[in-house]
């Protein structure tokens, strides 16, 4: 042994040299192109890893000769981001002269944690490249699915969820459990088929991006989850449409309970955390109470409001529509003198009528239908057309006229459409808008727009002042409902990830890193980046 020439021995010959023609395809560090062969859309990459060690990675000799070669099989990301790539590696078996050992030089671009299960006593070797993981993780934050990544890469459905998840999960515990200064809170279903139930979802009220969701909107969940926060002491507004028990929870004493809930029915979401169940506190502070969010205000929500008052104004349009039928009889039948009815007989003058107004009717609520929304905005903002339509309704009928003012007088409370209105001008408005409510023949069909003006004044002055409102949980609310539908049978964990993932790491109109769609190109960068491309040349 100690005649050898270790130059030499260093040098091993890897017989590994791309044929002519064959261009580096993969653009991968050290990997050799061997061959490429593109079955249906997919392309299979033969190659080696040519790189030699500089010594023996068990007594650090420096004398050892290839053995034999090894070939693994490596999925990597989508080859120009569109054909799905699997490469069958060959790394070949080292066998050092000096201790006898065999060993490997391992690629830096594959993924180590992709290990795959030990079969035939080798030992365990990763089935993917490193950018594959990059790949998966950028598709992430777009809306899309498993699925749809399975079939861009090739890659099966299950180790790209387990990619993603175990990316995520790492990201979550690192992120820790801070809140938003200012941030919206609201429920949503999480179904699919027949089951599901309600989810709490918590977003950034400054850019919009999805802090947290929880498995369920019960007081003690949300409570738990606010007192995670280490800065929850730094939250000053919460943002919620009318539900008393957000408001709670953000904004009285809470109490611990001593009973627990039993660990079986305890969801994966609530690995690790103290299942401690919390009522809230009204009898004022006491020693063992406290808040969660100790400087934090509820604000109210002025779409909601604006809705209510819309839904009390489409009540009573309805009831109007409905006592048509009696309204217009009795007025064909007012229409017809003694002599008439006579003429007639009593019979055909009613049955006539009937018709008559039976027509009128139907063409009064097909009118009420079709042009229901000229109802909806303010009256100055509607045309000279509209306006004469909405006086002839309103003269028609004195009970749609009440409320029609009281639902104007109520969107104009928290209205900004001339100038942004002062706390006390909102307080004044609510107070006005009551008295309006008590002296209203519509009044009755207004208790819910009533229940929130007495109910969530303070939180409607603080929405109007501070823009606090639930505009980006409403919007993270319809974008979840979409997803559960693309993705059927997801759990909620799953939805989490996708939805915080997505929101932390949306980026727009740049060009992803491994590869990836074009549409953020112009033809003309498109083209220079493929010429930009050293396996083109
Ligand atoms: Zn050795």
């Amino acid at each position: 042994m100690d005649d050898r020439d270790c130059s030499q021995t260093r040098s091993v010959e890897l017989a590994f040299e791309a044929p002519d023609g064959v261009p580096d395809f993969l653009d991968l560090s050290g990997f050799r192109t061997q061959e490429v062969k593109q079955v249906e859309h997919m392309v299979a990459v033969r190659g080696a890893y040519g790189v030699s060690p500089p010594s023996c990675s068990q007594c650090e000799a420096v004398h050892f000769e290839v053995e034999k070669v090894d070939d693994w099989l490596v999925w990597d990301a989508p080859r120009f981001g569109i054909y799905p790539t699997i490469i069958q590696l060959l790394v070949p078996i080292f066998h050092c002269l000096a201790c006898g050992r065999r060993f490997q030089v391992q690629p830096p671009w594959l993924d180590d944690s992709s290990v795959a299960a030990e079969d035939d006593k080798r030992p365990p070797r990763p089935t993917r490249t490193s950018r594959l993981v990059t790949y998966i993780m950028d598709r992430m934050t777009t809306m899309t699915t498993f699925a749809q990544i399975a079939r861009d890469t090739g890659y099966s459905e299950d180790s790209i969820k387990a990619v993603f998840e175990k990316r995520f999960k790492a990201w979550d515990a690192e992120r820790g459990k801070d809140l938003p200064r200012a941030f919206e809170i609201d429920e949503t279903l999480h179904k699919y088929g027949k089951d599901g139930g309600l989810v709490t979802l918590i977003v950034d009220e400054e850019n919009g991006h999805t802090v947290d969701v929880l498995p369920d909107r019960d007081n003690s969940t949300i409570a738990r989850r606010f007192f995670e926060a280490e800065n929850r002491n730094e939250v000053e507004y919460v943002g919620m449409d009318f539900s008393g028990p957000f408001r709670d929870v953000a904004t009285k004493p809470l109490k611990p309970q001593k009973e627990m809930p039993t660990e079986e029915d305890k969801p994966e979401l609530f690995d690790g955390v103290e299942m401690v169940e919390y009522v809230v506190d009204d009898s004022g502070e006491s020693s063992e109470s406290t808040r969660a969010l100790p400087g934090a205000q509820a604000g109210g929500d002025n779409f909601h409001l604006s809705k209510a008052m819309e839904d009390a104004l489409t009540d009573v349009r309805n009831f109007v529509a409905n006592s048509l039928s009696e309204k217009y009889l009795d007025e064909e039948l007012a229409k017809a003198s003694p002599e008439d009815i006579a003429g007639m007989g009593e019979e055909a003058f009613q049955a006539e009528a009937k018709a008559k107004a039976d027509k009128r009717v139907s063409e009064r609520i097909s009118d009420l239908t079709k042009r229901r929304l000229w109802l909806s905005p303010r009256p100055e903002n509607l045309s000279p057309g509209q306006t004469i339509w909405v006086q002839d309704v309103l003269s028609e009928f004195p009970l749609l006229k009440a409320a029609y003012e009281l639902k104007n007088e109520g969107l104009e409370i928290t209205s900004k459409k001339r100038k942004k209105k002062t706390p006390d001008e909102v307080r004044a408005g609510i107070e006005h808008w009551l008295g309006s409510f008590e002296e209203s023949s519509a009044g009755s069909f207004f208790s819910r727009p009533r229940n929130i003006l007495t109910n969530w004044k303070e939180e409607l002055v603080r929405s109007a002042d501070k823009a606090i409102n639930t505009n980006k949980v409403e919007s993270k609310n319809g974008l979840y409902k979409l997803r559960i539908r693309m993705c059927r049978g997801v759990s909620i964990e799953t939805m989490r990830a996708f939805m915080v993932w997505a929101d932390a790491h949306r980026r727009t109109n740049r060009w992803p890193k491994v590869c990836g769609g074009v549409k953020s190109m112009t033809a003309r960068q498109y083209f220079e980046f493929l010429d930009s491309r050293p396996d083109q040349q």
